[in-house]
């Protein structure tokens, strides 16, 4: 059998009410970590809706539904169990009438839509699969009536075997079907592995077998990556990998400027990385530098509720944190391992750039989303602390993108 018909066969097909409880799963794989204030998960909130209406607006449905889910997850459930819960009433209030008017309605509009497209993608999957069988007797019977005519003319046994079995010939085999049209279908094996999730993501495969058995399918293959059929799928949220963050090429020699005068005193300067999203990609548009206390190896933000005010007044989501180590090289100390956890917690792109204007180096860091996060996030450690360094906490971003086109703007709230 071809490389090909092999795909087809190991890919296993979802169908759209299997396909949709992917999507709602997906959504559900949010946790609230009690450490965390809880005002960053109601900023977060507010960043899940923003990131949904840009999908909205760019009809990638699928991600919109699936943020939305998120958020319904997070404020009518999870929420609760934050120890400050009782603290955000009237945010609460807000939230829930967000939730009335908006979250639910758009996304039971999403659900019904996102349906009907499975649905579509469903039946021309069904309808491709019985051509191909029909292909398949015509060749068998065609093959059949070969072997007939050869035995009688070699004069040999004219009794066909009653058990004769389908011998693929390799020269005469069934064709592919057209994957092309496939394309836009989500497999089992595109349920994200780990990514920095942290909770686990319960796939519906007991009701899905069920469903495989009855309407004849091949149950969901074994997870094997050399089996995958190559379709890009890559501007979904369940693909699991991070989404590209692009950066302003000057934004670091912006920051060392803003910073130049700490920095002549050995102390450290931090802003905040803001930016918006575009077509599944967050694009670093501001550096925002609050008012902040800092010493040659640390820097305490004040007034977050500015940077909340600017981001608000900008649409802009939160990408990140840059700061200075004015005589140390580029890397994460214990306490930064802390502060960027905060920070990859809300938003797994989330990264931590570090200039080192001494060195001359500049780091763009993450920590590793399989251990780092995990191990930070349960880490109750305060201040300076070690931290066992393998395997490693944290590790240079590979989801960044330099752009020279773009220029960094900056908000300065120290003055
Ligand atoms: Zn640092
Ligand atoms: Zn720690």
């Amino acid at each position: 059998m071809s490389s090909k018909t092999i795909n087809y066969m190991a890919m296993g097909i979802i169908e759209p009410k299997g396909r949709m409880q992917n999507l709602v799963s997906y959504g559900n794989v949010i946790e609230v970590d009690p450490k965390q204030p809880i005002n960053r998960y109601y900023r977060s909130g507010t960043e899940m809706l923003r990131m949904a209406q840009v999908y909205l607006s760019e009809e990638n449905h699928e991600n919109a539904f699936i943020l939305y889910m998120k958020y319904l997850t997070l404020f009518v459930e999870k929420i609760r169990t934050h120890p400050d819960y009782a603290s955000i009433k009237t945010e609460m209030k807000a939230i829930n009438k967000r939730i009335k008017d908006e979250v639910m309605p758009t996304s039971e509009k999403l659900r019904v839509k996102l349906l009907d497209r499975y649905q579509r993608e469903y039946e021309l999957f069904l309808a491709n699969k019985e051509a191909e069988r029909a292909r398949e007797l015509e060749r068998e019977k065609a093959r059949r009536a070969r072997e007939a005519a050869s035995n009688n003319s070699t004069k040999g046994s004219t009794i066909i075997p009653a058990n004769l079995h389908v011998q693929i010939d390799p020269d005469n085999q069934p064709s592919a079907p057209d994957l092309g049209l496939l394309d836009q279908v989500v497999y089992p094996n595109d349920f994200p592995t780990g990514g920095g999730q942290r909770s686990n993501l319960l796939l519906p495969s007991d009701s899905l077998d069920r469903e495989d058995k009855r309407n004849n399918i091949p149950s969901k293959p074994s997870f094997d990556r050399s089996q995958k059929p190559q379709y890009d799928r890559s501007d979904s949220l369940l693909a699991g990998s991070l989404r590209t963050v692009v950066i302003p090429q000057n934004t670091m020699d912006v920051f060392l400027q803003l910073a130049k005068t700490n920095t002549a005193k050995n102390v450290e300067t931090c802003g905040i990385l803001a930016g918006s999203l575009a077509k599944n990609r967050l694009h670093i548009t501001h550096i925002i530098i609050p008012k902040q206390q800092g010493t040659p190896d640390s820097c305490t933000t004040m007034n977050e509720e500015e940077i909340f005010e600017i981001q608000d007044e900008q649409n802009l989501i939160t990408l990140g944190w840059i700061h200075t180590h004015p005589s140390q090289t580029a890397f994460l100390s214990s306490v930064d391992l802390h502060t960027h956890c905060s920070y990859q917690i809300m938003m797994p792109e989330a990264i931590a750039i570090v200039c080192a204007p001494k060195y001359q180096t500049t780091g763009f860091f993450i920590l590793t989303p399989n251990y780092g996060l995990n191990y930070i996030a349960e880490c109750r450690q305060s201040g300076f602390h070690p931290h066992p360094n393998d395997p490693p906490l944290f590790m240079e971003a590979q989801h960044i993108q330099m752009d020279a086109g773009q220029k960094i703007k900056v908000v300065d709230l120290r003055r």
